[in-house]
């Protein structure tokens, strides 16, 4: 649920799939080589490939269902978080909409209708074939960034956000310390799809490098919480019969951050297969 960008914090964002801790080896390069790149890919088509398939046997389509629609929807996934990742104004935004275009097939695998959903910050506006427009919110995600709107410590900064399609925040403070059971001190982090830098992370002009690092944040918690968590708890809700005048605009996003703190719990920080690709993004900055 929550990452960072200093070696020494613990405590933090979780995405999934213990298949993708192959691999990403540590990024000491200035800049992504091709065959890092090939490699990201690579990954990312096998979990969409995964991913793909189990919605296709849930959806009564079999195995084999879910390929296409799984390695392309990887492969598109891989490109928005190395677009995300690159050091450019809008990179984060664009790279974000890329990657839910692949999201979008991956959740599509097997139903009737096709449908594409594209994240600005906490909403999505989805499209769909035979239904139209239509939106969602994820209320955790909504509600942090509220959080972080009335805070003492942190302002929103327009510019960055509009690069990033996410709220950015700034902290007024040289470094913060992030939550939860294992609290460190950091200069940045990705919490419920919201970013947040602290002063230092600011030290060389324009954009701060940090920036590219929670990018690839973003798009892997949107991966995680759009394929397999928001699913889930939808089901779960459905099941407790709550009402659909309630989910059919929301989604709580309480099991995915649920299962990212436990992710995070689970693995120690430089293991962390979504921080290592975080880094293997970015090796061109220094944070
Ligand atoms: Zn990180």
């Amino acid at each position: 649920m929550k990452s960072g960008c200093r070696t020494k914090r613990a405590n933090l964002y979780a995405c999934i799939l213990a298949a993708i801790s192959i691999g990403y080896p540590e990024a000491a390069q200035c800049q992504v080589s091709a065959a890092m790149r090939a490699q990201d890919f690579g990954i990312n088509a096998a979990i969409g490939l995964v991913t793909a398939t189990a919605w296709s046997i849930v959806r009564g389509h079999g195995l084999t269902g879910g390929f296409k629609s799984g390695v392309i929807g990887g492969v598109a996934m891989a490109a928005g978080r190395q677009v995300a990742a690159t050091a450019f104004n809008g990179s984060g935004l664009l790279g974000r909409e890329v990657s839910a275009a692949g999201i979008s097939l991956i959740t599509s695998t097997g139903s009737d209708h096709f449908a594409m959903s594209f994240p600005v910050g906490p909403v999505r506006i989805q499209f769909s074939n035979g239904e139209g427009i239509d939106w969602r919110v994820n209320a955790f995600d909504a509600a942090d960034a509220i959080v972080n709107i009335v805070g003492n410590h942190t302002r929103l900064d327009l510019g960055l956000s509009a690069s990033s399609g996410t709220f950015v925040f700034r902290d007024i403070r040289d470094t913060f310390t992030t939550g939860g059971t294992t609290s460190v001190e950091a200069i940045g982090e990705e919490e419920l799809g919201n970013i947040k830098l602290a002063r230092d992370a600011f030290y060389a002009p324009g954009a701060p490098h940090a920036l590219y690092h929670e990018n690839v944040h973003v798009l892997q918690d949107d991966y995680f919480s759009e394929t397999v968590a928001n699913p889930l708890e939808r089901a779960i809700l459905t099941r407790l019969h709550v009402s659909k005048r309630i989910t059919r605009h929301i989604d709580l996003g309480v099991l995915s951050s649920e299962l990212e703190l436990i992710g995070n719990s689970s693995i120690h920080y430089p293991a962390r297969p979504w921080e290592r690709e975080a880094y293997a993004l970015t090796p061109q900055h220094d944070y």
